[in-house]
C-alpha cells in the first residue's frame, strides 16, 4: 500500500461495522437516485449499490412518505442480507421527521444536515439544534455537509464586509471558501455544544471546482480533528466527472486528508448507478489505499496490433475478473491484490507480464501467431490457436486456486 501523508482523523466514527477516520481505510460511499417512497426500487438499488461494494448508501428522506418507507427498506434489506448502513439525507424538514418518525430515524445508521439548508431565518438555530438532540437521542453520528450552493448567506455577506475593510483584501472566491470552511466549523461546535460528542460528528465542504476543492480541505483538514468525508460535488458526466473527481481527491488523499468518500457522478440516461462505486474504488487502489479487485494492466495498443483481437481479450478478460470476483472473493483471501496483465505485442508484452502476478503477451502484426504466459515473473506457457483468452482464463483460474486458496493440489 501506498505511503500517504500524515494527517488522518484522529476521531473515529463508528457507522454500523465500520469505524471512519483515525487509521480505518477509506471507505466507499454512495448515493440512490430512486424516489425512497419507492420501496421496492431503493431496496434494488442499494442492493445493487452495496453488491458493488459501496460500504454506505445514502438516501434521500425529504417528506412523509419517504420517512415511513425508510423502517420497511432496512428490513427488506436485512431479510436480504445486506447490511449496509443506510444514511438519510435530511434538507429543511428534518427535524420534523426524525421527530415524527422515530422508527426511521432509529432505522438509519447515520443523519447527513446541510446546516445551509436546515430552515429559514430565526428558524434556522432551533431547527438545527432538533436535527442534533435526535441525533444525540439515538446515538446516531452525524455528517455536516456544507455545499457551495446551499452556502450560508448571511456569514458570506457579512465576510465580504470585513474583507472590504481589510488592509489586504482576500479574493472573493478566498471568501468564499472560507465561509465554507467557517460554516462547517461553526455548525460542529455547535453540535458539540448541545451534547452530540465530537466522535459522532464527520464534516464534509463539497464544491464542485478542483482546485476550490483542495484548498477547502487542505484548510479544513488543518483546522479540526474530525473525519472528513471528500467528494466533488456535482462532478458531472462521463469521462469529465471521472477525471474532475479522481484529480481533487488524489491530490487530497495523497496528503492524507479524507477518510472516506464518494464520487457524485451524474449518470446516462438509464445508465448504471454503480458507475460510481467502481470509480470511487478504482481511485482507491490504483492510488495503492486499498485493494476490491484484481487489476487489469492493458497497454493501448498501437500500430503493431492492427486486429482487433487484443482490444477483444483485453475486455473479455476484465468482464471475466469482475463476474468471478463475488466467488473468488469469498473463497481466495488476498485475491483482490493481483495484478494481470494482458500486452499487445512483444515490445513491452513480456516485461510487463514478468511484473504482474500472471500476464499474456499476445502476437503483434507479423508476429509468430503464439501468446506467451508469465506468473509470478516466469514464463509458464504458449498459447495458440483461436481460443486463446478461454486458455488465459482457465490459467488464471488456476493460478489463482494455487496462489490464495487453502486447497493445496495445485501446490507446487
Ligand atoms: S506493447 Fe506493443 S502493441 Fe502494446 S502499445 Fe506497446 S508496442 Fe504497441
Amino acid at each position: 500500500m501506498s505511503q500517504r501523508l500524515a494527517r488522518r482523523a484522529s476521531h473515529r466514527v463508528v457507522i454500523g461495522p465500520y469505524s471512519i477516520g483515525g487509521a480505518a481505510p477509506v471507505l466507499v460511499q454512495s448515493m440512490t437516485n430512486t424516489d425512497t417512497a419507492d420501496v421496492a426500487s431503493t431496496v434494488a438499488q442499494v442492493k445493487a449499490l452495496a453488491d458493488a461494494g459501496s460500504e454506505i448508501v445514502r438516501i434521500t428522506v425529504n417528506n412523509e412518505e419517504s420517512a415511513r418507507a425508510v423502517p420497511l427498506i432496512r428490513a427488506q434489506l436485512d431479510a436480504l442480507g445486506c447490511a449496509v448502513p443506510l444514511v438519510g439525507d435530511f434538507h429543511y424538514n428534518g427535524h420534523r421527521l426524525l421527530a415524527d418518525y422515530p422508527d426511521m430515524a432509529v432505522a438509519l445508521a447515520k443523519y447527513r444536515i446541510n446546516p445551509g439548508n436546515v430552515g429559514f431565518g430565526s428558524k434556522q438555530d432551533a431547527q438545527f439544534a432538533q436535527m442534533i438532540e435526535q441525533a444525540i437521542l439515538h446515538q446516531k453520528p452525524v455528517r455536516i455537509g456544507v455545499n457551495w450552493g446551499s452556502l450560508d448567506q448571511q456569514m458570506l455577506a457579512r465576510l465580504m464586509d470585513e474583507n472590504a475593510q481589510s488592509v489586504e483584501p482576500k479574493s472573493a472566491d478566498e471568501v468564499a471558501r472560507e465561509a465554507l470552511v467557517l460554516s462547517a466549523l461553526h455548525s460542529a461546535q455547535k453540535a458539540e455544544a448541545i451534547g452530540l460528542p465530537a466522535d459522532r460528528i464527520i464534516l464534509s465542504c463539497k464544491v464542485s471546482r478542483v482546485q476550490d476543492l483542495i484548498a477547502v480541505y487542505r484548510d479544513l483538514a488543518a483546522r479540526c480533528a474530525y473525519p472528513l468525508h471528500l467528494g466533488l460535488t456535482e462532478a458531472g458526466m462521463g469521462s469529465k466527472g471521472i477525471v474532475a473527481s479522481t484529480a481533487a481527491l488524489s491530490v487530497l488523499l495523497q496528503e492524507g486528508i479524507g477518510d472516506t468518500i464518494r464520487i457524485s457522478l451524474t449518470p446516462e440516461p438509464n445508465g448504471d448507478r454503480t458507475q460510481e462505486v467502481i470509480v470511487a474504488q478504482e481511485i482507491l487502489q490504483t492510488m495503492g489505499l486499498r485493494a476490491f479487485n484484481p487489476l487489469v494492466t492493458a497497454c493501448p495498443g498501437c500500430g503493431r496490433t492492427t486486429s482487433t483481437v487484443f482490444q477483444e481479450l483485453a475486455e473479455s478478460i476484465q468482464y471475466y475478473i469482475r463476474e468471478r470476483m463475488p466467488y473468488w472473493k469469498q473463497h481466495y483471501a488476498g485475491v483482490e491484490s493481483m495484478d494481470v496483465a494482458v500486452m499487445g505485442c512483444i515490445v513491452n508484452g513480456p516485461g510487463e507480464s514478468k511484473h504482474a502476478n500472471i500476464g499474456i503477451s499476445l502476437p503483434g502484426t507479423g508476429e509468430s501467431p503464439v501468446a506467451p504466459v508469465f506468473e509470478d515473473g516466469q514464463k509458464v506457457a504458449t498459447l495458440r490457436g483461436d481460443d486463446i483468452a478461454e486458455q488465459f482464463k482457465a490459467r488464471l483460474e488456476h493460478y489463482i486456486e494455487r496462489t490464495y486458496g487453502q486447497d493445496t493440489r495445485y501446490a507446487s
